[in-house]
């Protein structure tokens, strides 16, 4: 067997996203979705930085986060960053 590696260039396409990420919903998949106790909630943002897909909106307008479902895949980091306890995972 050879110890050839082949370059990039060699490398057949393997998968290709077709759609731009603003029109994949890649949240549409996940059974579950966070959900909020306002009344714990003090707006600290934690759950806006840590969510790793953009998830955590900060609607300005009513000075308040929510929760976009659209790219939301219910992974639960924002429950468990989120030192008030204020977000619970649940099933959709
Ligand atoms: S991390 Fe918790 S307390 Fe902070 S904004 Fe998010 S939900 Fe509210
Ligand atoms: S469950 Fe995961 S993807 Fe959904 S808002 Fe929380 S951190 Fe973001």
């Amino acid at each position: 067997m050879s110890s050839y590696e082949k370059g990039w260039k060699e490398v057949s396409i393997a998968g290709v996203c077709w759609l731009p990420s603003t029109k994949y919903l890649t949240g549409d998949w996940s059974p579950y979705k966070p959900v909020r106790d306002k009344a714990k909630c003090n707006k600290c943002l934690l759950c806006h930085m840590y969510c790793p897909d953009g998830a955590v909106i900060w609607n300005s307008k009513a000075e308040d986060i929510e929760f976009n479902y659209n790219f939301c895949k219910g992974c639960g980091i924002c429950a468990n960053e989120c030192p008030q306890g204020a977000i619970e995972i649940i099933l959709k």
